[in-house]
């Protein structure tokens, strides 16, 4: 039987536990990078030209193109880029 040192093997096993985490936390950013731009992207900008107030609206459907104004109630078409 290979004879391991006690220090060597829990060290090893130290290093593993490090490595694991690092993939876990590095994959969960991954992941939540990810959804964040999914809800960026779900997020239509409007800009309101009575009051200037800037707001997001939930895109539902693509045809959507006006949505009121929180502030004054209304009706702006979206912004586009
Ligand atoms: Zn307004």
């Amino acid at each position: 039987m290979i004879s391991v040192d006690i220090e060597f093997f829990f060290a090893t096993l130290i290093a593993c536990a490090v490595c694991v985490y690092l993939a876990y936390e590095i994959y969960w950013s991954l992941i939540e990078n990810r959804s964040r731009g999914d809800d960026n992207r779900k997020q239509t900008l409007y800009c309101c030209v009575r009051c200037g107030k800037v707001y997001t609206r939930p895109r539902d459907r693509d045809d959507e193109k006006t949505a009121p104004c929180p502030n004054c109630a209304f009706e702006n078409i979206r912004l586009r880029f």
